[in-house]
């Protein structure tokens, strides 16, 4: 198995280079937040809580993201690896990924981090925001999901680089050379499907 993290802000390209990776690497895409969606539009108990967070543009809690995460992970065990978009978001969501993967056997191998600077990813999330009909694509939540990403997020990429497995990407560019640059980096584990 293969595992890898994509890290960054939000707005930084994970989304479109996890489908890139996941046709070319044939990786299972687990993203927390096309997964609370989901959740969201079927209106579930899970759904109707994490929307009062999502739309204030705050991180839902530990606890229920990472229950969601573990039937994921369980729903696919013969996978060739995974791709987590979005997750881990905090230093205990990365302990929790860490442990539910050493149960299986397994471990996160690489971590690659997409570096954005802040103004732009404001000026591609407003942009976003024409056309994906997602309530949290306004300035005003933006800058809140910026805000969350700093306090808490970030630290996520302190806790990979201690075990040696963070990899940081220029993330500005055209879609194809940062493809091409994060298909580098996986190469070095696996080769293209
Ligand atoms: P983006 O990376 O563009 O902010 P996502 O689709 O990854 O968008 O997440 C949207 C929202 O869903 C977040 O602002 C947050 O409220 C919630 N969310 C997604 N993943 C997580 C997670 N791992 N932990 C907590 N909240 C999450």
């Amino acid at each position: 198995m293969f595992n890898l993290i994509l890290f960054g802000p939000p707005g930084s390209g994970k989304g479109t280079q996890s489908a890139n990776i996941t046709s070319a690497f044939r990786l299972e895409h687990i993203s927390t937040g096309d997964l609370l969606r989901d959740e969201v539009s079927r209106q579930t108990p899970l759904g109707v809580e994490a929307k009062k967070y999502m739309d204030q543009g705050l991180l839902v809690p530990d606890e229920v993201v990472i229950g969601m995460i573990s039937g994921k992970i369980d729903e696919q065990a013969d996978a060739r690896g995974f791709i987590f978009d979005g997750f881990p978001r905090t230093k205990a969501q990365a302990e929790a990924l860490d442990k539910l993967l050493e149960f299986k056997n397994t471990e996160i191998h690489l971590v690659l981090a997409l570096e954005v600077p802040e103004q732009e990813l404001v000026k591609r999330l407003v942009g976003r925001g024409a056309t994906s009909g997602r309530s949290d694509d306004n300035e005003e939540v933006i800058a809140k999901r910026i805000k969350e990403y700093y306090a808490k997020t970030e630290a996520v990429a302190g806790h990979y680089n201690a075990q040696g497995k963070l990899e940081r990407i220029q993330g500005s560019g055209t879609i194809d050379g940062i493809f091409s640059s994060l298909s580098k980096e996986i190469e070095k584990y696996l080769l293209p499907a």
